[in-house]
């Protein structure tokens, strides 16, 4: 597999972790420390965001949030105060939409 789409993987089970903390803060508003979703798979930095910030990076499949400076290569379609934004493209991307928590699945 390449170095992108091992990437991609790492990054869809810190999505996944972001899923299981963003359930668990649903029932109250404010601010969750969200995991970093970079590339390194040892990288444990939070990024508070408020639930509603959390919501608008997983309306889309393939973008990731991770803490500034973290972003490396990938390609960073917005820079924050405190966090990047990210969005794979190619093998890598495909990987982020199969890995989405939020896709429907077939029943
Ligand atoms: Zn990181």
């Amino acid at each position: 597999m390449e170095q992108t789409e091992r990437d991609a993987r790492t990054q869809a089970i810190f999505r996944a972790g972001n899923e299981a903390l963003r359930r668990a803060a649903a029932s109250h508003d404010g601010v969750v420390p969200f995991l970093c979703e970079c590339r390194d798979e040892g990288c444990f930095t939070r990024i508070p965001l408020t639930s509603a910030e959390y919501e608008e990076v997983r309306a889309h499949p393939r973008r990731f949030v991770v803490a500034r400076g973290h972003e490396g290569d990938e390609r960073a379609i917005a820079l924050n105060d405190g966090y990047a934004l990210v969005e794979k493209d190619a093998a890598a991307g495909e990987i982020a939409v199969e890995t989405d928590p939020r896709r429907p699945h077939d029943a």
